[in-house]
């Protein structure tokens, strides 16, 4: 199987790809434009593996992009722009990137008869559990509503894009019969995933390693569900070779749920920090008009029934391998 995998310098490029090396049968191509990605991330198959080659350039670009779908049997379209702070900070890039890299993809795609998987996102449900579901006790099903905010606010531009990166590719699903899987990550983390972008979990283990204030926004009672990348990979490639799920979309995420308070208290404790919880507000953090979603957490019904989806890792072996990933990066013991 001839295989490209686009973002593949990102977090969750980077480990794709390992796992897709694995196999004997697969040659793998990755591409990047190390906007976001690194080729530290890459390090253990980047000119090493024999299996392993790899493009600089940009979805967004459709003449450079062509001989790479038409070479490919299966393309995971992971490139896009990442992360809640970047977004904020890079709002034209965040819609033109998402919007020009899925037509490209999705147009080449269906012109050489590759199969696509579309990995989308749980901030496309926007606030809708916190409106929907006043218990406080289910998840997000696939089917639920989507309920997003004012144009004002550019966290719902991303959410926007990535909602319409999902329509157009279950839209050349029904009208040509482009075999495409549709996933939405719900808050993958694990090694790799830098503290750059704003992402919490690597931000709080930095700051708890360095001993600087864990800067909890809100009042730190959201919640939040967090999936190991080893257990949202694996299952990503076990969709995409699983009929049932052509023209399907899937949440990829773990429903065990822990609000912000709680996992700063967690990892200061794992890492045995004398950093102490500093509450900032929203409009500190992001800027005027911000909103976050009290809590984002995934039913995973569907998911399991197709493909028996098992998580493997808990939090706390979440955070020990974050903990230890970032020790090694900042050097402390
Ligand atoms: N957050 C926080 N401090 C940080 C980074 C994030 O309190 O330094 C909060 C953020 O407001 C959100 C949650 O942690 O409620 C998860 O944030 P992240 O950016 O990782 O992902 P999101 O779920 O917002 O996409």
């Amino acid at each position: 199987m001839k295989i490209l995998v686009t973002g593949a310098a990102g977090f969750i490029g980077s480990h794709l790809c390992e796992l897709l090396l694995q196999d004997e049968e697969n040659e793998v191509r990755g591409l990047d434009n190390f906007i976001t990605g690194s080729k530290e991330n890459m390090r253990a198959f980047y000119k090493v593996h024999p299996r392993f080659s790899f493009v600089k350039g940009s979805v967004t670009d459709k003449e450079f992009l062509r001989p790479h779908i038409e070479w490919a049997d299966h393309v995971y379209q992971l490139a896009a722009p990442v992360g809640v702070k970047f977004i904020m900070n890079n709002p034209v890039h965040t819609i033109l990137d998402n919007i020009r890299g899925i037509d490209n993809i999705l147009e080449l795609a269906n012109q050489y008869n590759v199969k696509v998987l579309v990995a989308s996102t749980s901030e496309v449900y926007g606030k809708s559990l916190d409106l929907l579901d006043t218990t406080g006790t289910r998840g997000l099903t696939e089917e639920d509503y989507r309920i997003e905010g004012s144009t004002q606010n550019h966290r719902w531009a991303y959410a926007n894009t990535k909602a319409l990166d999902e329509f157009l590719a279950l839209a050349y699903y029904k009208q040509y019969g482009l075999k495409c899987v549709v996933i939405r990550f719900f808050n993958t983390v694990g090694p790799r995933q830098s503290s750059q972008y704003g992402m919490v979990i690597p931000n709080f283990v930095c700051q708890a390693l360095k001993g600087e204030d864990i800067t909890v926004y809100g009042d730190g009672t959201q919640t939040r569900s967090f999936l190991h990348v080893y257990d949202a990979i694996q299952a990503i490639t076990e969709l995409m070779i699983t009929e049932h799920a052509v023209g399907q979309v899937y949440n990829v995420g773990n429903p065990f749920e822990i609000s912000i308070k709680e996992l700063a208290e967690r990892i200061i404790q794992k890492t045995n920090s004398r950093s102490k919880i500093r509450y900032l507000s929203y409009h500190e953090a992001y800027g005027a008009g911000f909103e976050d979603m009290q809590r984002r957490t995934p039913n995973i019904d569907k998911i399991v029934k197709t493909i028996g989806f098992k998580i493997r890792y808990d939090l706390d072996t979440i955070l020990d391998s974050i903990i230890a990933y970032q020790k090694a990066k900042l050097n402390v013991t």
